[in-house]
């Protein structure tokens, strides 16, 4: 069912913001570690730490680069597609073409290749062309938050054994960073690592994620009825101001 205006100007808003978010987010990370991170991992400059901070510097680049990559990338729409003469199915929506596999996405409404899912964190469609930037830009992050997980670990110990040693060297602020970085590092492994063995069983199984759900005949609804909520709610405002 294609979205009402109300309920699409909503997920695009939402697609833009997470986009920009997990940028910000990205150089938050690179900001906290350098001034605050570092230092109590490593204490001074050495080769040790130069080299996992070297390490800790590709994972971003590969983060930024694969994130712009697969947003910037056609994810392939069937109207750059010439229509084949033997072959006329045709969009109900878009009332195009409608290639075999493809499937019409109601934010960038059009029916898009292989199309997996509308991906709010890429602000993009993920389909035929830019799948492989979006699975490697999961690998990055996988790789990003297990080493900020990872490298916090040890503070995050004496922290829950020994909080007045901590507390003798660091301030109160740096506690705080040191158990956000480490939340954040654990989830996003767990969350993302999730979301790419899904991603594995799907590539196994050469089935798109609509089409999994497809076959399950699984109502998406949960996001969907949660975006129709705030869409109905949004417009009785507007009616009130009316009034
Ligand atoms: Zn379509
Ligand atoms: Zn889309």
């Amino acid at each position: 069912m294609p979205y009402s205006p109300e309920e699409k100007k909503i997920c695009q808003a939402l697609s833009k913001v997470a986009f920009i978010v997990v940028i910000l987010l990205v150089f938050s990370l690179i900001w906290m570690y350098f001034a605050h991170l570092y230092w109590i991992v490593f204490e001074e400059v050495t080769r040790t730490g130069i080299f996992w901070t070297s390490i800790g510097l590709i994972i971003a680049f590969g983060v930024l680069f694969d994130l712009i990559k697969s947003s910037l990338t056609s994810p392939g729409f069937s109207t750059d597609l010439e229509i084949p003469v033997d072959k006329h199915e045709i969009c109900e929506i878009c009332k195009y073409y409608k290639p075999p596999r493809s499937h019409h996405c109601s934010l960038c409404e059009k029916c898009i290749l292989e199309m997996d899912h509308h991906c709010p964190w890429i602000n993009n469609c993920v389909g035929y062309y830019n799948r492989k930037y979006f699975y490697r830009f999961i690998l990055w992050v996988i790789a990003g938050s297990a080493f900020l997980a990872i490298i916090t670990a040890p503070s995050i110990f004496i922290i829950a054994f020994n909080p007045l040693e901590f507390e003798k060297q660091y301030s109160e602020n740096t506690k705080k960073i040191i158990m956000f970085v480490f939340s954040l590092g654990f989830a996003v492994t767990l969350v993302v690592g999730l979301l790419l063995g899904f991603q594995a069983y799907l590539i196994v199984t050469q089935q798109s994620t609509v089409e999994y759900y497809k076959k399950r005949t699984i109502n998406p609804g949960y996001c969907r009825r949660l975006v129709s909520r705030i869409a109905v709610m949004l417009s009785k405002k507007e009616e009130k101001n009316r009034i």
